[in-house]
């Protein structure tokens, strides 16, 4: 059985995980060098709470969420709750790993700077850092 077949028996779930585990994006950060310089290793739960979902293997025992909303072994519920702490974590590591990685490189970067927007000097710009060359 091929590929394209095993999708066609899938469930809309597993088409969607195996399609994006598929692309050749979804696995560059298994070639990114462990290095605690850069803040990139990982813990043991979360390299299973990374791996778990790519592979369709069972992350959480069931649970009812603060939502109200049933979590099943999967935990795909996570990704989009509104109370989901885990994206919120990820969104700044992410920043501060590119923060580390600018100033590596000799570059002033500022993580979610105030006042970039004209109109707005009180929000601080979701995911933007500003990048100044240090010379
Ligand atoms: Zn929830």
């Amino acid at each position: 059985m091929n590929f394209k077949e095993i999708l066609q028996e899938s469930s809309l779930t597993e088409k969607a995980r195996m399609l994006a585990v598929s692309s050749e994006e979804s696995v560059a950060w298994l070639n990114a060098l462990p290095a605690s310089s850069l803040g990139n290793l990982l813990e043991d739960d979360t390299l299973r709470i990374s791996v778990g979902p790519r592979m369709g293997a069972p992350v959480c025992a069931p649970h009812i969420c603060r939502c109200s909303a049933t979590v099943d072994v999967y935990g795909s519920h996570a990704l989009s709750c509104r109370y989901s702490a885990g994206r919120h974590s990820r969104h700044s590591v992410l920043n501060k790993s590119l923060s580390r990685a600018l100033v590596t490189c000799q570059s002033h970067a500022i993580i979610e700077p105030n006042a970039v927007l004209r109109d707005d000097i009180r929000t601080r710009p979701d995911g933007m850092t500003l990048v100044r060359s240090k010379e």
